[in-house]
């Protein structure tokens, strides 16, 4: 059954979640697709998909617009979600649940969606650049949020409307979402209180989890402390001379945390990703040994330089096998 609202609204608000856009179809993106999915939710992911001939293409004469070569590159990008994305769905069959698009192109499916859920790379230019783009797309009745894991949501809802601004929040889910139960709702000082309710009761009756209200700070409440705790650990890995494994040995699975290991984690949530988070609190920390606490160290930041990411490249603390 559909979520609705047990409240009255001050504003003018859809009654059900049944057909979402998430925009953004990496780690995370296509995570919570999969999520949705599993809910009997409907949802269209979104990208920026290169756009190149093949060399069989190019050789034909083709060009991008021909719609042969629209519909190979929209075949692309379903088979590059499939091979990311079988396991977090419940069965292979609700993969037809998820449609793939490319944000340039579909920008007028926006109009469809009840539920718009931002999911881009963690850097605030990027998300205020993509909301401003997709403002006019946007049902005067449907609610927007953004997965940041910290980025202020205030800051990133600069420029745009009253409305918009009263139908946004921060929608915070942590990775895996069909795994982990814990969802954070961060609304700012214009966000409608039946916004808050609607996508809380929502949350929890649809989508199966606990939520978290949380004020929008640096971060927010879970990876403040989630942060914190990964580069400490680090740091006293160091100071011992620990290595990866023994840190993992007694940070995961022996002590009955099968998914807390910490360089795993590492891996699964995307260095790069964990760099953007851990540079959320620190650019804004004032000088003092609480800011260097955040500071990213050097072998994390080599290791993004060369491209190890984590699982989604294949290599980074671990290699993916
Ligand atoms: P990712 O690097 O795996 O994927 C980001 C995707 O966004 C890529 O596919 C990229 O092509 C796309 N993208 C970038 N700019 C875009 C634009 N302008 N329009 C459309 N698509 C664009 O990153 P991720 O790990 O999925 O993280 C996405 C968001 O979720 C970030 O804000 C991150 O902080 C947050 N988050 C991540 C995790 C995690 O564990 N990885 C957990 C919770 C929240």
């Amino acid at each position: 059954m559909a979520s609705q609202i047990g409240q009255p609204t001050t504003i003018q608000l859809t009654k059900h979640i049944q057909f979402a856009v998430i925009i953004g179809s990496g780690v995370m993106g296509a995570g919570i697709a999969a999520h949705l999915a599993n809910a009997g939710i409907r949802t269209l992911m979104l990208d920026i998909v290169p756009k190149e001939l093949t060399a069989q293409e190019e050789k034909q004469g083709l060009t991008l617009s021909d719609p042969c070569v629209r519909s190979r590159i929209a075949r692309d990008n379903r088979e590059k979600l499939l091979k990311q994305n079988p396991a977090p769905l419940a069965s292979k069959k609700l993969i037809d649940f998820i449609e793939v698009g490319n944000l340039e192109d579909d920008l007028e499916r926006l109009k469809e969606a009840d539920w718009i859920v931002e999911v881009v790379v963690e850097r605030l230019d990027v998300k205020r650049q993509l909301f401003k783009t997709i403002e006019p797309f946007i049902r005067e009745d449907a609610i927007v949020s953004s997965n940041t894991s910290g980025i202020s949501i205030e800051a990133m809802r600069e420029g745009r409307s009253e409305s918009f601004n009263r139908r946004f929040l921060g929608t915070h889910f942590f990775n895996p979402p069909r795994y982990l139960k814990l969802l954070e709702l961060i609304p700012t000082s214009d966000t409608d209180p039946s916004v808050v309710d609607f996508m809380k009761q929502f949350a929890e009756e649809r989508l199966g989890k606990g939520v978290v209200i949380a004020k929008d700070t640096p971060n927010f409440i879970g990876n403040r402390i989630g942060t914190y705790g990964l580069l400490v650990t680090m740091d006293e890995m160091k100071k011992g001379g620990y290595s990866i494994g023994e840190v993992d040995s007694v940070t995961g699975p022996l002590l009955g945390r099968p998914g807390s290991a910490t360089f795993r984690t590492l891996d699964v949530v995307g260095i790069d990703t964990f760099v953007h988070v851990a540079n959320n609190v620190y650019d804004l920390l004032p000088e003092g040994e609480e800011k260097e606490t955040f500071a990213v160290p050097a072998e994390m930041r080599r290791l993004v330089e060369q491209g190890s990411l984590g699982a989604k490249t294949g290599q980074g603390f671990y290699k993916k096998v």
